[in-house]
């Protein structure tokens, strides 16, 4: 392998070879993979010819068939192709196929190996680690699930040369975050650059080697690993506030907005200096663009923040980082400091 990196992980620049050596020292009955027309189209081809027998399962792509009934169809498949309990499912995907695949093999027959191959960027640095599968139900977001971790999760971040541009900066912004909440001189070394000029490989390595080290602290998020929501409490009502106004903004556009909106709530907990807020806005605003809102629109967002998944009671807790590279979590934070702060967004220049 070229890359042993954690129990699990592979970092690679030979996926398919390093996936075929896996194989080969399993005695796995039957093999499905799993793809979208994207990664089947453009990933799946420079793994095809590495595999032994296999049934192909094609989903269409997108977050709203992460849906029970698209897994009603991956079961049927893995059904009609007679897999068996010592059968491995191969996932080749995004964040949407890893954590519905995932999720359908953690559950076909009480559970059979599956074997993540994670294409985009928002997948290879965030999702495909930590073991959370799911998928939504009635428009609730990640609303069915269960832990498990995949036998193997192999990264090659030669498969983000496809990725439309969008998707890669997406994924930017957990990284980004990462590197905010823990590594000072990574947010550096990031901010001397362009996204276009990043040098991914090593990115992604840093965004799992720092994932995976909060995880096995804290693997069902009792503690520490609030620690990764760092950008999500307002980003997730930026996220909700535009949806609900027809105007679905991408997942990491509303995080990186989320992310200064939460800067600026740490400077005005004297846990951050305003030079640094400036470095953040400045540096973020310029790769990702501003989100526009209205001054009369603020308490509106403000109040979506009560519905995130990890307040307690009617107190919005909130992830805040304290300087650059370090983080505070369950920071209880009033409604009124979230909209001084998304005012303070909604005037930066750009
Ligand atoms: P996605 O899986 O929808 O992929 C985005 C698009 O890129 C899709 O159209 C896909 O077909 C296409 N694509 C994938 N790889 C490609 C490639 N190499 N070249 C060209 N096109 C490619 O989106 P995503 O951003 O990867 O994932 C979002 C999902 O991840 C959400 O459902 C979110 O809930 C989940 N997520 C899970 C966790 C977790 O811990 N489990 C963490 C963060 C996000």
């Amino acid at each position: 392998m070229t890359g042993m990196l954690l129990k699990n992980i592979v970092i690679t620049q030979n996926p398919g070879s390093d996936l075929q050596n896996f194989l080969s020292g399993k005695t796995y009955s039957k093999l499905a993979v799993l793809t979208d027309e994207n990664t089947a189209a453009l990933c799946y081809p420079l793994l095809k010819d590495f595999l032994p027998a296999h049934t192909l399962i094609k989903i269409q792509s997108g977050e709203e068939h992460k849906t029970l009934q698209t897994c009603s169809t991956i079961w049927q498949a893995m059904t009609d192709s007679r897999l068996d309990r010592h059968s491995v499912l191969i996932i080749i995907g995004g964040g949407v196929l890893d954590d519905m695949g995932g999720f359908c093999a953690a559950t076909y027959k009480r559970g059979i190996d599956f074997i993540t191959v994670p294409t985009t960027l928002l997948a290879q640095a965030d999702a495909s680690i930590g073991g959370k599968l799911g998928i939504d139900f009635n428009h609730f977001k990640n609303h069915i699930g269960v832990f498990q971790e995949p036998a193997l999760n192999l990264i090659y971040s030669g498969f983000l040369k496809t990725l439309p541009s969008n998707e890669l900066r997406s994924g930017f912004a957990e990284v980004i975050k990462h590197a905010l909440i823990s590594d000072k001189k990574l947010w550096n070394d990031i901010r001397s650059k362009e996204l276009k000029d990043q040098p991914w490989e090593i990115l992604v390595r840093k965004s799992v080697e720092f994932k995976h080290s909060v995880v096995l602290q804290d693997p069902h998020e009792k503690d520490f690993r609030k620690i990764l929501n760092a950008g999500h409490t307002v980003g997730h009502a930026l996220e909700s506030f535009f949806l609900a106004k027809g105007n679905k903004i991408l997942h990491g556009e509303a995080i990186a907005a989320g992310l200064i909106v939460e800067a600026c709530l740490s400077m005005k907990r004297k846990l951050l200096d305003e030079p640094s807020l400036q470095q953040i806005g400045g540096y973020i605003l310029k790769t990702f663009g501003k989100l526009s809102f209205r001054q009369d629109q603020l308490k509106e967002i403000a109040e979506l923040c009560l519905q995130d998944k990890k307040n307690k009671g009617n107190s919005v807790l909130c992830v805040l980082p304290d300087g650059i590279g370090r983080a505070k979590w369950d920071v209880e934070i009033s409604l009124g400091e979230i909209e001084d702060c998304l005012a303070y967004y909604s005037l930066l220049q750009t």
